[in-house]
């Protein structure tokens, strides 16, 4: 298995990259955005607590988003290897998730963190709601909160990840695909040093 954690702010890109790299990869595609967006969709029990958080730019709380991964995996046990997307976002998610990848005799090989100013963020994501029927993309508010949670959040996530050497910095900004040539060079190096 070789498994990536995309990691950056919201806006920064990891949606369309993720695309381009569980298709060069062969890698299963795991995005928490997009698992609570489906069950909100379904209007599931969890769906429907998950919104609140959603709508105001706050993250949903920890064990919610730790069951949906720890399902996901159990569900894919064929798996080659995992792309994780918007996950982890706290350090308890990256812990947590070390201990689920750990029973299953792996790890995260390497977390890529996408680089992209606030402004620059802000300005992708008030032109991604024009299109994507996302609300929170709609309102500079709930994108400034997101920003903001990433901050105090998530930011010290790469933190946890850097001690065990396994952060790689990318600059974000540029065309999708120097973006993905750059992304996708770390990815086989890092290929080649486990075999
Ligand atoms: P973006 O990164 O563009 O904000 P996502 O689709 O990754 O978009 O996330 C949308 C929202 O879903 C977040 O603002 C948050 O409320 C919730 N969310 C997604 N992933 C997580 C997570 N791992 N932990 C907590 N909340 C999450």
């Amino acid at each position: 298995m070789f498994n990536i954690i995309l990691f950056g702010p919201p806006g920064s890109g990891k949606g369309t990259q993720s695309e381009k790299l569980i298709a060069k990869y062969g890698l299963k595609h795991l995005s928490t955005g997009d698992l609570l967006r489906s069950e909100i969709a379904a209007s599931t029990p969890l769906g429907l607590e998950a919104k609140n958080f959603m709508d105001k730019g706050q993250l949903v709380p920890d064990e919610v988003v730790i069951g949906m991964i720890s399902s996901a995996l159990e569900a894919n046990p064929q798996a080659q290897g995992f792309l994780f997307d918007g996950f982890p976002r706290t350090e308890a998610q990256a812990e947590a998730l070390d201990k689920l990848l750990k029973l299953n005799q792996t790890e995260i090989h390497v977390v890529l963190a996408l680089d992209v100013s606030d402004e620059e963020l802000v300005k992708r994501l008030l032109n991604r709601g024009l299109t994507s029927g996302r609300s929170d993309d709609a309102d500079e508010k709930v994108i400034r909160a997101r920003i903001a949670e990433y901050n105090l959040k998530t930011a010290a996530v790469a933190a946890y990840y850097k001690k065990f050497d396994k952060v790689v910095h990318i600059k974000g900004e540029g065309t999708l695909d120097e973006i993905f040539q750059l992304l996708s060079n770390e990815v086989n190096g890092r290929m080649a040093e486990k075999v």
